[in-house]
């Protein structure tokens, strides 16, 4: 086993983590893989590259991270001014640490470092400030977050005051550093060479994890341009791979694999849903013609991300939210069509039927068919009781996070249910 797949491991069963997902949530500490680039992994990593006269940063940590990172470089690598701050795009996990750097310069008597990143990273951040109440709640469910967490409320967002359209070189000291823009998991991506010291950041383009290519929660990503992206940063015989989350990579031939097996992967899906929408098909057909890539790559699990989720992704970008059936153009809400559906069958036949189908391992049509119950009389505790359970049981099964947040999500809201109604 390489020994970038060991810290995981070690990390996931130190916190008992299987079910979770280790590489995004994993900190390590700091760490020089070579000299003068110090990695920095904590949930959104970072990496420090010294130069002579000063420091080039490659994201920030979190801010609730961030204080580690700066006393760490300050006190085992370097006492260097700050002089930029590169974003590789607008995640709460990865810039909003950037007030504390700040915050340093000014008590060091240092002037302000440089913020750089891509012309969209402020569309970004505009839009997190008039979201925030909806960023603070979907979090919540996609990451089955516990009680009343509001980080989108209060985490500082600095601003690029340095921006750049498709690429921008840069020399700090005699270093030069390429940023290179790309679609991928977002649409205000940045990619770091280091071409001195063959040191690739990804941002979140590499995360150990199937891409982020698909999340039902956020808005778009975009496979096809994070395929090429994956495979320019390969062109550049990489020696050190740093990635957006997770630990460091080292070795050429060990980073070729994972950029492009990862590249081939979200093509194989892209490809597909392409060639069918182009067939005329419509998304359900499309899903379950499909053959979704299985990898056995440590970096292709979906434990984060599901492999379906990204066709979705795909699909949606290219067309619009009608499923083809036209019932749905302009459709009831479900739960008058449920109402009506219960009113004529029972629900006592459809709540038999979806036990069987339990009883025979067929959680996902059991939970459709349970689903009519709970809209069309929802005061029926049977089928809450039902609903919660096969959901509870969904989510032991499911490797992905993203959906385990809504199974988790759908247990907690049953139990609330079955609280008012005694
Ligand atoms: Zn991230």
């Amino acid at each position: 086993m390489m020994a970038d797949e060991k810290v995981l491991l070690d990390y996931e069963s130190a916190r008992g983590m299987e079910k979770e997902n280790a590489a995004f949530f994993y900190r390590g500490a700091s760490e020089e893989v070579t000299e003068g680039v110090i990695f920095t992994p904590r949930q959104g990593n970072s990496t420090a590259f010294v130069c002579e006269e000063g420091i080039l940063m490659v994201d920030t940590n979190p801010q609730w991270y961030v204080q580690g990172t700066i006393d760490d470089i300050r006190a085992n690598h370097s006492k260097a001014p700050v002089d930029s701050i590169v974003y590789t795009h607008g995640h709460i996990d990865h810039v909003t640490g950037a007030e504390t750097f700040i915050e340093e310069a000014a008590a060091q008597g240092f002037t302000r470092p440089r913020i750089i990143g891509h012309e969209d990273v402020s569309k970004r951040f505009e839009r997190y400030r008039q979201t925030h109440p909806w960023q603070n709640f979907i979090n919540k469910v996609q990451f089955n977050l516990p009680g009343k967490i509001e980080a989108f409320s209060t985490v500082p967002w600095i601003d690029p005051d340095t921006v750049y359209t498709k690429e921008l070189f840069i020399d700090v000291g005699k270093e030069r550093f390429e940023l290179h823009h790309s679609l991928g998991e977002t649409d205000d991506e940045t990619w770091v060479w280091c071409p001195g010291r063959r040191v690739l950041c990804t941002g979140d383009t590499f995360v150990w994890s199937t891409p982020n290519g698909g999340n039902p929660y956020k808005v778009q990503r975009y496979a096809y341009e994070w395929a090429v992206a994956l495979e320019q940063m390969a062109a550049q015989k990489p020696l050190h791979l740093l990635p957006g989350h997770g630990p460091a990579m080292s070795g050429e031939e060990r980073i070729q694999d994972a950029l492009l097996s990862t590249a081939n992967f979200l093509r194989s899906i892209h490809d597909q849903v392409v060639t069918k929408m182009n067939e005329g098909k419509w998304l359900e057909d499309i899903i379950r013609e499909m053959e979704l890539p299985v990898s056995d790559k440590p970096w292709l699990q979906p434990i984060y991300d599901h492999p379906e989720f990204i066709a979705r992704n795909v699909y949606r970008l290219y067309g619009g939210w009608y499923d083809g059936d036209p019932a749905n153009i302009l459709p009831a809400h479900s739960e008058d069509v449920a109402e009506a559906l219960v009113s004529a069958a029972g629900s006592e036949p459809i709540l038999e039927r979806a036990r069987k189908l339990q009883s025979d391992g067929e959680l996902q049509l059991a939970c459709h068919l349970v689903d009519f119950v709970r809209k069309g009389e929802p005061d029926n505790t049977e089928a809450w009781k039902l609903w919660r359970d096969l959901f509870a049981a969904r989510a032991a099964q499911e490797r992905s996070l993203m959906a385990r947040g809504a199974f988790h999500y759908a247990v907690s809201q049953a139990e609330k249910r079955l609280e008012e109604l005694g």
